[in-house]
Order: structure tokens, then C-alpha cells, then sequence
């Protein structure tokens, strides 16, 4: 018996391989629910726990943090957590190009 998607409260959730992915790199087909109404999709406990799993394998995890902007003469400076880093191979000295993409978001795009 299909389950009521939580979400819109009209779809029926139906069983389906769901591709995931972090930061633009595949992660893989895991087991899930989507809905036949809105489309959203639900991933089973085991499934987020592959998921994860994969995400660590291939040094995705954790990529995404909180860091505080500091004041630097008149400019702002954003730091660069290490571990994102080295995942993106940035050094220091290197140029890159900010600028905004929509209203909230940061975009740092590396020569
Ligand atoms: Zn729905």
C-alpha cells in the first residue's frame, strides 16, 4: 500500500532509484520514494546512510560550512576552510573571479 507524500499531502509515493548528487559529482543511484503529484523525492534511512558513505569515499563530505566573514582594510575576506581547499586544489596567491549569482549566493570560480 503506497504511502501519502508528506509533502503536498496528494501524490503517492511510489518505489524508485533515485540519482543523487553533491556539489555536481554523482553519488550513485540509491532506493527512495517519489511522489506522482509534486515529484519530490524521499530517500530511505539505509539509502541517506549510502549515501553518506559515498559522499565521505569520494571527499564530499562535510565540504559545505559556516565560515565567518572578517574585515580586512575596507574589503571583506571570506576564508577558505582547508579541507575545501584542498578538494578544489586552491593555494594562496591564486586568482579567481567573485561575483554574485541571484541575491544570496557567492560565486568564487577559479581560473
Ligand atoms: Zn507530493
Amino acid at each position: 500500500m503506497p504511502g501519502k507524500c508528506p509533502l503536498c499531502g496528494k501524490g503517492e509515493l511510489r518505489h524508485k532509484k533515485i540519482s543523487e548528487e553533491m556539489f555536481g559529482v554523482s553519488l550513485g543511484k540509491f532506493d527512495g520514494e517519489v511522489c506522482s503529484e509534486c515529484g519530490e523525492s524521499f530517500l530511505s534511512s539505509d539509502s541517506m546512510d549510502a549515501l553518506e558513505a559515498r559522499a565521505k569515499e569520494l571527499g564530499l563530505w562535510g565540504l559545505a560550512s559556516k565560515v565567518k566573514i572578517v574585515k580586512s582594510g575596507n574589503s571583506l575576506v571570506v576564508r577558505i576552510p582547508a579541507a575545501l581547499a584542498r578538494y578544489l586544489k586552491v593555494k594562496s596567491g591564486q586568482e579567481v573571479t567573485v561575483s554574485p549569482d541571484r541575491e544570496k549566493r557567492l560565486v568564487l570560480e577559479l581560473a
